[in-house]
C-alpha cells in the first residue's frame, strides 16, 4: 500500500504558482460523454450554437474539434495573449482537454482563484465552472481584467444553501452576542458577500487544503470561529485541530432552517453555544456525502486503498487511508506506481478523468461507490457541468463579435439565480466596498497558506 501523504494527518501540499497540464490525453475517439442540455436550457443567444452542436452526427472529437476550432480558434486568434480559459477539475473530460487544447488551465478552486492576479497580462478571463469560482477570480482581478462563465445556471448547490440573505441575520446574533471574539472563515465555496462578511469580521477565507491552517492561525486572534458553509469540512477542520466534537455546534440544515431561527433555539440552547469553540453552518455537498464507511470497507477488504475529499462525513474520512483537496487526489493518481489500485470518493467527472490519466499508467482507479452493495448513483457535479461545449464554442465566439451577453459576465457581489441564470448587481460603490473586504480575507488566506509552505 503507498500512501502520498497528506492525509487529515499529514501536512497539504505545496500550490503552485501556476497550474500544470492535467496530464489527460485529447483520443481521437474519445466518447463525448457529457450529459445533453435540452435546448430551453440555452439562453437565447447561445441556441444556435447547441442546435448546431446537437446535430453533429456522431460527436466524438473527429466531428466536434473541427466545429469547435471554426469558433474558438477565430476567437484565440483576435484576443491572442490576453485570452485565459480556465476550467475545474470536475467539468467532464471533454471540456477539461478542450480547454487545455486551447491554451487554457484546469486547476482546483485555490489555483483558479489566483489566476486573474498572477496573470495579470490576461485581460478577458473565460471560466467554465460554478459561479463561486469565477466571482472570486473576479475579485481578485484589476478594473481592466474582464471575468466570463460559460453558463451562468452553473451554480454551486452547497454555496445556494448559504446565501447572505441566510447567513447574514445568524451572523449579525453572533457577532451582537461575542463581538471581536467571534471570526468567520468563510470556505471558498460561498459567494463574494461571505467572503466579504469572512474578511470584515477578522476571518478568512479557506480551501479543503488549507482549512486547518486557517482556522488554526485565525483562532489566535478569537476564541471563536463561525465556519460557513460546509459542516462536514468543518467538523473535519475541527477533528484535525483537535477541538473536541462537543466544542463543535453545527447550525440546523438550511432547508430546515426557519426564518426567525434564533442562536438560543441551537441544541444546549445558549450554554451550548458559548462553549462552542466552531459554529458551523448546516450546508452540505450531496456529490461528496454519498459515500459511507461501509463502502471504505469494502474496498480495504478488496486490498484497495481509500482517499476521499474532506466535504465527505468525518467517519468516512477516518475510516479512509487518506483525505485531501482536488489537487491532492489528482496529485495522488499522478504519483501512484504502476500496479496501484485506488478507490476515490469525490466527484465523479472528477473520478473519470483519474481513470482515464491512471489507465494511461498501469494504475487503476475506481469511484467509492462502485461496490456491489451501492446502487450507482449520480455522483457527478450536475451544475458544474451544464458549462458543455455549446457553451465554451458561444461565449468565446460572442466574445470576440463584441456581443457577449451581460448575464454571462461576473462582477464580484453578483447575486444570482441559479434558476435562470439571472443576477443583481450590486451598484459600483457597495461593490467597491465588497471588494476590499472579500479582498481581505482571501489575502489572509493567500498569505497563511504561503506562510505555511514555507
Ligand atoms: S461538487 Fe459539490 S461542493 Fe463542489 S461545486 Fe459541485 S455542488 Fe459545489
Amino acid at each position: 500500500m503507498f500512501l502520498l501523504a497528506p492525509t487529515m494527518r499529514g501536512s497539504m501540499s505545496r500550490p503552485t504558482a501556476q497550474p500544470t497540464s492535467s496530464g489527460l490525453l485529447l483520443q481521437p475517439n474519445l466518447p463525448i460523454c457529457q450529459q445533453d442540455l435540452p435546448l430551453d436550457r440555452y439562453e437565447d443567444a447561445f441556441r444556435p450554437y447547441a442546435e448546431e452542436y446537437l446535430a453533429l452526427p456522431d460527436r466524438t472529437p473527429e466531428t466536434i474539434l473541427p466545429w469547435l476550432d471554426g469558433y474558438i480558434t477565430p476567437a484565440v486568434d483576435h484576443f491572442g495573449d490576453s485570452l485565459l480559459l480556465l476550467a475545474h477539475y470536475y467539468m467532464g473530460g471533454e471540456i477539461v482537454k478542450l480547454v487545455e487544447r486551447y491554451g487554457g488551465a484546469v486547476s482546483d478552486s485555490y489555483m483558479l482563484a489566483l489566476q486573474a492576479l498572477r496573470q495579470p497580462e490576461k485581460k478577458v478571463i473565460v471560466e467554465s465552472a460554478v459561479h463561486f469560482m469565477a466571482e472570486t477570480v473576479a475579485i481578485l482581478a484589476a478594473d481592466d481584467q474582464s471575468v466570463w462563465i460559460t453558463n451562468p445556471r452553473a451554480g454551486c448547490t452547497m454555496e445556494m444553501m448559504a446565501k447572505d440573505w441566510m447567513v447574514d441575520p445568524v451572523a449579525a446574533q453572533l457577532l451582537e452576542r461575542y463581538g471581536d471574539d467571534i471570526a468567520t472563515v468563510a470556505y471558498m465555496n460561498t459567494s463574494g458577500r461571505l467572503k466579504a462578511l469572512a474578511g470584515r469580521t477578522g476571518g478568512a477565507v479557506c480551501t479543503s487544503s488549507n482549512a486547518h491552517h486557517i482556522v488554526a492561525a485565525i483562532r489566535e486572534g478569537a476564541s471563536k470561529i463561525f465556519f460557513v458553509p460546509d459542516e462536514h469540512l468543518g467538523r473535519n477542520t475541527a477533528h484535525r485541530l483537535g477541538i473536541e466534537q462537543d466544542r463543535v455546534i453545527v447550525l440546523p440544515q438550511p432547508t430546515h432552517m426557519p426564518p426567525d431561527f434564533q442562536i438560543s433555539d441551537c441544541v444546549g440552547g445558549l450554554a451550548a453555544i458559548d462553549q462552542a469553540e466552531m459554529i458551523v453552518w448546516g450546508g452540505y455537498c450531496g456529490v461528496h456525502t454519498v459515500f459511507t464507511t461501509s463502502q471504505v470497507s469494502w474496498w480495504h477488504e478488496q486490498g484497495w486503498e481509500v482517499h476521499v475529499h474532506p466535504e465527505c462525513p468525518l467517519d468516512v474520512v477516518l475510516a479512509a487511508d487518506g483525505a485531501g483537496s482536488t489537487n491532492y487526489l489528482w496529485k495522488l493518481v499522478e504519483a501512484a506506481p504502476q500496479g496501484a489500485k485506488l478507490a476515490i470518493g469525490t466527484e465523479g467527472h472528477f473520478v473519470q478523468n483519474a481513470k482515464t490519466l491512471a489507465a494511461s499508467r498501469g494504475v487503476e482507479v475506481r469511484h467509492l461507490t462502485e461496490t456491489p452493495e451501492t446502487t450507482p448513483a449520480g455522483c457527478g457535479c450536475a451544475t458544474m457541468s451544464r458549462n458543455d461545449p455549446p457553451h465554451l464554442a458561444g461565449m468565446l465566439d460572442l466574445l470576440r463579435r463584441g456581443e457577449a451577453p451581460e448575464i454571462n459576465r461576473v462582477l464580484a457581489g453578483d447575486q444570482v439565480a441559479e434558476d435562470t441564470g439571472s443576477r443583481q448587481r450590486l451598484p459600483d460603490e457597495q461593490r467597491a466596498v465588497l471588494v476590499s473586504e472579500a479582498k481581505m480575507a482571501l489575502e489572509r488566506m493567500i498569505s497563511i497558506t504561503e506562510a505555511s509552505n514555507r
